[in-house]
């Protein structure tokens, strides 16, 4: 097959239509302090700032190698404009949710998603970067946006042991809480598209098997899953941390177009059981590999991931902004060499 454009290759691997070689992307966080002291855009700014946001996510395009410019770098932007309170963080620690609207013994009532969520907390920021991004790279290279899904935007607005408990005791709190965070995401992720990304990435740790039973999962998550599928307006990645082997028969029947593991969940394993109906996205280990390793370790286990089939090659999840860069280019090296 001849040369094809970044974007057509990402957008065919998630098809399962051929390409001229596997991507390689990261569908979760790109900001590492070597970029940020690089490019001169830094955290907690790069989070408020589109101008600096766009040239720190470009960075990881430009540096590092990845096929594919990645925003945001946390998953707090629709849970702050639903209603918790946000810290910053620093330079290298992500923002995170210190408050919870809805925490209480008994299920509360829930405030109507207004007709200007958009333009609420940094929404607009998000949007506004995604069109920065735009004008700088041109049609060719993938934008992919990502964002909190809604068994972690649940989790959060009530506390997560609260959510917990109510798997137990109040079903139906679970089912509504949920789908108002799915509705949430749906018109933020259908704006995203319409600002110019090309992939949405849902994430949703707090739905691992670590969390919620996977036959809960199936009941409750799975239905939410499907009914989101159908509305938004493009490509979708889900991404659930930890080891989600016991899940992956009901992600494949998700309608999304890939699902993005871990280390710990065994790609031949997702792949085997995925068929042809899902792709996968993975599943270089960030912590162990990425974070803590060295380049040639980075480069083996792209090579491993590439060889037991993955669809994108890709971090397992969320690079550590400690990830030397090295270490990162080495997935890109592994790729380009497998592909020789
Ligand atoms: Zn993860």
């Amino acid at each position: 097959m001849c040369k094809i454009t970044m974007k057509k290759r990402l957008i065919n691997a998630l098809l399962g239509e051929e390409v001229d070689k596997m991507p390689v992307v990261s569908i979760t966080q790109t900001g590492t302090e070597a970029l940020m002291d690089i490019c001169d855009a830094k955290w907690p700014e790069a989070h408020y700032d589109p101008k600096l946001m766009a040239k720190l996510a470009i960075a990881a395009h430009k540096e590092i190698g990845y096929e594919a410019v990645r925003v945001p770098y946390c998953l707090t932007i629709l849970l702050e404009a639903l209603g918790c309170q946000v810290s910053k963080g620093h330079k290298t620690r992500q923002p995170s949710i210190t408050s919870h609207p809805y925490n209480s013994r008994e299920p509360l009532p829930l405030k109507p998603i207004s007709n200007d969520f958009l333009s609420k907390g940094r929404i607009p920021v998000i949007l506004k970067t995604i069109k920065l991004i735009r004008e700088e790279i041109g049609e060719d290279i993938p934008i992919i946006a990502g964002s909190e899904g809604p068994v972690t935007i649940a989790s959060d607005l009530l506390e997560v042991t609260t959510y917990m408990k109510w798997f137990i005791k109040q079903k139906q709190a679970v089912v509504k809480y949920t789908n108002y965070g799915a509705n949430a995401v749906i018109e933020y992720a259908n704006a995203l598209f319409e600002a110019g990304a090309d992939v949405f990435a849902l994430l949703d740790p707090v739905a691992s098997p670590d969390l919620i039973n996977p036959r809960d999962f199936n009941e409750i998550v799975l239905p939410i899953y499907q009914r989101m599928s159908k509305k938004l307006k493009g490509k979708v990645v889900v991404h659930i941390c930890g080891d989600i082997t016991g899940i992956l028969s009901y992600l494949k029947e998700t309608g999304f177009d890939a699902v993005s593991i871990e280390e710990k969940t065994d790609l031949e394993k997702a792949k085997e059981i995925f068929e042809s109906k899902i792709r996968v996205v993975g599943n270089v280990a960030t912590a162990t590999t990425l974070f803590n390793g060295t380049p040639k370790q980075t480069y083996d286990e792209s090579i491993i991931a590439l060889n037991k089939g993955t669809d994108v090659l890709a971090p397992g999840c969320g690079l550590a902004p400690l990830s030397p860069l090295e270490n990162c280019k080495a997935m890109v090296e592994a790729r380009d060499d497998y592909f020789k």
